[in-house]
Parts: structure tokens; C-alpha cells; sequence
């Protein structure tokens, strides 16, 4: 992509209102556009990233035999009253609207009851299961605060992901590799060693849940932490799970963290208050068991922007990097000419590739590369053209060399 097809400029303030590091970054370097707050739009570079960090997702999911699917941002009001969850004393992130006839409806904000519905339709005998389903999907919050930049979005983008089976054994087998599945997620995208699988609350048919948290200054929740055992807790179950587990609270280290996924096991409570039935082997008619699995899609995005910036601006790991060479020409016909073939060049082996080819100041080309926080930087000048020299610099060490035309391919491949 040329820089001077984008739409975008870096700027070097945010919006005076906007007080998270991760959306002042995030702006300032033209990859979201704040709408309002807790609401924000993916702009060229934004989606680019948001884009890989689905494709990390999808594949894992994948990998697990779940199938993709898009459902409804409309929801039902009968269907969340089936499980007293559209009472906004129960759910208090609830968007509601109405119909031209009157019919109240409600935005999305979670997809667990009408996935269960819909099954109704699919789901009859024993051999129709286990199923696995799994969305990208918008959500709708009405979040009470939304200070957090993309980290809290009243609309953010969610994987959500359900599963359904004949016993608690197959949905706990299923529970423990989606586990795997999401530590590979996290790995990938570079926030795995600052993440850990922490006890929280919300189970229904075990007593906890598990949330993925990463230690994040900005983020809002707080664990207590057991580096040795590798076990974290949620604050919020810190009474209970000290006593379960069989620890104590003056082993732990407390750290901020960012709730980047969490999943549930329903048992089959949700399949009973909804009326999701299989006919097994027997003849016999039983309640469908059931799992909830969410990834902040957008907190993810917003989680790496806080973790991994410098004073400079964004670093992006590779693996979601809006591109993997930010290009820089400077000088006149001679370095353009050479910075236009190297660009095609690249672009041919598959390398992606920012190319900044506007007629502004070099200095502003750096600094405009350090915000927004390709990995790798190529600069073409005439001087250097005329020794078959190339000036790579790497975002996040900073470290600058000079490399031949073939040291340069070689290490962009
Ligand atoms: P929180 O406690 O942060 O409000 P939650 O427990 O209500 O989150 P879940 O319903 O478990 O969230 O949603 C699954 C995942 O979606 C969360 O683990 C988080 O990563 C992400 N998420 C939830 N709410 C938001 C939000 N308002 N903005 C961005 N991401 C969110
Ligand atoms: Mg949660």
C-alpha cells in the first residue's frame, strides 16, 4: 500500500477527551477514528490488523472442528426472557430498540440464548452431536464506562464461539482443548507469556470459569497471582478459590490485568431453561450440554497497542503488523525509481509492504514509521543507491544497518 493512497494522516495529538494510551496511539496513527465514546471506526490500517488477528482465531478454531457462522445482531425478546436475561436488572449492558409495529427488540450483546434456539431447528438425536459454532461478530454494550480506548468498546468485536454435546465428559474434553486452542491464540499473537488461565466466577455447572487475562497496567481487572504453581485467580473469587484450591493469599502477587477471553461451562442448564433436547441411543430424551467461549477481538488489538508501544508509538508484533516493511524513499528520480522496483519487488514475494513514497521531509517519514509500527524499515537514498547499499532499521530494537540488495531479501523473506 503507497502512503499517498491512504486516507489517513498521523497526527501528533488525540482528541482531548481521549485519555487511553492504547486509542491515543491508535488515532494519532490513523488506524481507528473515534466516533464517540466506547465507539470507534477500523479505518485502512485498523482493519488490516484487526483482519489478522481473525485469521490467527479462525484458524485455531478451526483446528478445534468448530464451523463459522454470522448470526443476527437483532435478537428476540422472547427468547432471552426464556433464561430471565432481558431483564435489564440482570443484563445491564443491554441496547433495546422497537420495530415500526412495536415489537421491542434487543441488540446483541452476547449470542448465547438465540445459538441455543436456533439449534432447536438442528439439534434432535444423539448423532447430530457434538457441534461446535463460532462467529466474528459485532457486540452492542451499553457499558456504564468507556475509558478504556478500544479495550472497552460499547460496540467492539467478539469471536464467540458455543458447544454442544451428549455428556459433561465430552463438553469438558472439549472445555480443557479449546483451553490449548486459545493459549495458541495468545502465543501467536504475542501476548502469551503475559497471559495466564485464571480462575473467575460465572460457572454454572462448575464453580468457576476461566478467563484469559494479560498483565496490562490499563487494564481493568486485578489477579492474584501464583508464578510457581501457575495459577491465577480473579480478585473477585479470590475467598473461594483460596479455599479450594488450597493456597494462600499471602503466596500471591497481585497484577493488573486485561481480560482478553473467557469461557463457561453451562452443564446443561442453559439446554434445560430453553428446552434443547437430544434423543439418545436408548430412545431416551436428554438435555444438551454446553460451553460459551469468548475473545475480545478489539481488546486484543487494544491490549498489544498498551503493551508492546515505546515512546515513539506503536510496535506491532509480525504476526499482525498492518504490514511487514515500511519503505522509504528519499532523494530524487534516482531513489523513487529504485524504491518503486523494490516495492513491486517485495510485494511479488508476498511481503507486505507500506511504502511511504510522499514528497515530504525524511525526518517526518521516520518518525510517521515509528507511530505507526511496521517491524521493519527500508530506506532507499541516493547516496546509498550508489554503493548497493539499503538502510534496514527494526521498530522495536531500533538498531540500524546497512545491508546489500541480496542481505536486505534475505532477511525479509
Ligand atoms: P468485562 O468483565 O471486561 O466487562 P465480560 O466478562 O462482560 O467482560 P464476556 O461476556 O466474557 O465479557 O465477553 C468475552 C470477551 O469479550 C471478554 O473476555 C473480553 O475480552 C471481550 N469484551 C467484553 N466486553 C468488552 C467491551 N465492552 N469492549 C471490548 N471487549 C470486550
Ligand atoms: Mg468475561
Amino acid at each position: 500500500m503507497r502512503i499517498s493512497h491512504l486516507f489517513t494522516k498521523t497526527s501528533k495529538s488525540a482528541p482531548a477527551d481521549e485519555v487511553a494510551k492504547n486509542a491515543q496511539l491508535l488515532i494519532r496513527a490513523g488506524f481507528v477514528y473515534k466516533e464517540m465514546a466506547g465507539a470507534y471506526a477500523y479505518l485502512p490500517l485498523g482493519i488490516r490488523v484487526i483482519e489478522k488477528i481473525k485469521h490467527i482465531v479462525r484458524e485455531e478454531m478451526n483446528a478445534i472442528d468448530s464451523n463459522e457462522l454470522i448470526m443476527t445482531s437483532l435478537q428476540r425478546r422472547e427468547i432471552w426472557e426464556k433464561t430471565g436475561r432481558w431483564n435489564d436488572d440482570v443484563v445491564d449492558v443491554w441496547f433495546k430498540t422497537r420495530l415500526k409495529d412495536d415489537t421491542e427488540v434487543g441488540l446483541g450483546w452476547s449470542h448465547e440464548e438465540p445459538i441455543v434456539e436456533m439449534l432447536k431447528q438442528y439439534v434432535h438425536s444423539y448423532k447430530d452431536l457434538p457441534i461446535s459454532l463460532y462467529q466474528f461478530q459485532t457486540k452492542m454494550r451499553n457499558e456504564l464506562r468507556a475509558k478504556s480506548g478500544i479495550m472497552r468498546g460499547r460496540e467492539f468485536i467478539m469471536k464467540d464461539m458455543y458447544s454442544f454435546h451428549t455428556s459433561a465428559d465430552d463438553l469438558e474434553a472439549y472445555y480443557n482443548r479449546t483451553i490449548e486452542a486459545y493459549k495458541r491464540v495468545y502465543d501467536r499473537l504475542g501476548i502469551g507469556a503475559d497471559t495466564y488461565v485464571t480462575f473467575a466466577s460465572g460457572g454454572a455447572f462448575t464453580k468457576f470459569s476461566h478467563e484469559f487475562q494479560t498483565i496490562c497496567d490499563a487494564g481493568e481487572d486485578v489477579i492474584y497471582l501464583h508464578r510457581g504453581k501457575n495459577i491465577a485467580v480473579n480478585e473477585e473469587v479470590i475467598d473461594d478459590a483460596v479455599r479450594e484450591l488450597g493456597i494462600s493469599r499471602d503466596e500471591l502477587e497481585q497484577v493488573k490485568t486485561a481480560e482478553v477471553g473467557n469461557i463457561f461451562n453451562f452443564g446443561s442448564q442453559k439446554a434445560e431453561e430453553m428446552g434443547l433436547d437430544f434423543v439418545d441411543a436408548d430412545d431416551s430424551a436428554h438435555p444438551v450440554f454446553m460451553g460459551s467461549y469468548g475473545i475480545g477481538v478489539t481488546r486484543v488489538m487494544g491490549v498489544i497497542a498498551e503493551k508492546l508501544s515505546d515512546d515513539k508509538g506503536l510496535v506491532w508484533p509480525e504476526a499482525i503488523a498492518p504490514a511487514n516493511v515500511y519503505l522509504v524513499s528519499i532523494g530524487k528520480d534516482d531513489a523513487i525509481g529504485h524504491a518503486d522496483e523494490l516495492y513491486d519487488e517485495l510485494q511479488a514475494k508476498g511481503i507486505e509492504v507500506l511504502y511511504d513514497d510522499r514528497d515530504v521531509r525524511p525526518g517526518e517519514k521516520f518518525s510517521d514509521s515509528e507511530l505507526i509500527g511496521i517491524p521493519h524499515r527500508v530506506t532507499v537514498s541516493d547516496r546509498l543507491i550508489a554503493e548497493n547499499q539499503y538502510e534496514y532499521t527494526e521498530r522495536v530494537s531500533g538498531e540500524t544497518i546497512l545491508l546489500t540488495r541480496e542481505q536486505l531479501l534475505a532477511k525479509l523473506s
